[in-house]
């Protein structure tokens, strides 16, 4: 990481960068009619859905509904059949400020044997802020508030390699917070980590999201939904349910989209 230094000139002449000049109207995501399929036969077939900012969303839905290819359409990575996908208000396929958006994966795909630590992993998250610059003083705090806001202070010099799974699915959290992202879209982030590391985990983006991060969450776990998201969105090639969480719950939508009784139990597989 020879790019850190103390130096600040570089980011400080960015100091007025970030959220603040958003249409704050805009809808984060916003499908209108959308269908697509990697072969003739649509995945994703006529889906309208406009995602505010504040909103805590989940999509949910059994294996293969589209949830995974609705993410690439609503981030711009696929482009519709037909329909329209907007991204902050511009077209997806053309969205190019991915620093609003911060993506944390499954951790089974995250890299855990790179030899850095979980302060460089974060610093990643200011590269962009500073163009081909330097990391400067004022990149460094946010950097740091970023790991004390995930309760990572204490870990920053650790090497991420050497992290737990829920500890890990924090720092990456922190890589977004520290590039002042605006969106956090997580897909699945807490399997296989261990059930305290998880309550933490849901704390952590419950709080976020109060400070007025939207946050989009893909999920199976029905139980997890339900405890945390304020919005469901049930899925199965079609949107079989979108609503408040409260309603989702007394609906038939989770029988109807998963085709069992197993689904209330928690485990949608
Ligand atoms: P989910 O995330 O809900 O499991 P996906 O969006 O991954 O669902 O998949 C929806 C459907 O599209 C599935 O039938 C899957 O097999 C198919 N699919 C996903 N990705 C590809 C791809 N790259 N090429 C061809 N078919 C795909």
């Amino acid at each position: 990481m020879s790019r850190i230094t103390g130096e600040e000139a570089a980011s400080d002449a960015t100091a007025e960068d970030g959220p603040t000049d958003a249409a704050p109207d805009d809808p984060v995501i916003d499908l209108e009619d959308v269908s697509f399929g990697y072969t003739a036969t649509p995945v994703v077939d006529d889906i309208s859905l406009r995602i505010d900012p504040g909103e805590y969303v989940a999509v949910v839905g059994p294996n293969g509904s589209g949830k995974s290819t609705l993410l690439k359409l609503a981030l711009g990575l696929r482009r519709p059949d037909e329909g329209a996908a907007r991204l902050f208000g511009e077209p997806a396929h053309a969205f190019d400020d991915g620093d609003r958006i911060g993506f944390v994966a499954q951790q089974a795909s995250a890299a855990t044997d790179m030899p850095i630590t979980v302060r460089e992993v974060v610093e990643m998250g200011r590269f962009s802020h500073v163009g081909f610059g330097l990391l400067g003083g004022r990149d460094q705090r946010i950097v740091t508030d970023a790991l004390e806001t995930v309760g990572m202070g204490d870990l920053s010099d650790r090497r991420i390699a050497n992290l737990s799974g829920g500890q890990r699915q924090r720092a990456f959290i922190a890589r977004a917070l520290a590039g002042e992202a605006e969106l956090l879209v997580l897909d699945e982030p807490t399997v296989g980590v261990d059930a305290e590391s998880v309550a933490a985990f849901y704390d952590l983006l419950e709080s976020l999201n109060e400070e007025g991060i939207t946050v989009v969450l893909i999920e199976h776990d029905i139980g997890t939904v339900t405890d945390h998201a304020d919005r469901v969105v049930c899925l199965n090639r079609t949107v079989r349910f979108d609503g408040p969480t409260a309603e989702f719950v007394e609906s038939d939508a989770i029988r109807q989209a998963f085709g069992t009784a197993a689904a209330l139990a928690g485990d949608a597989r």
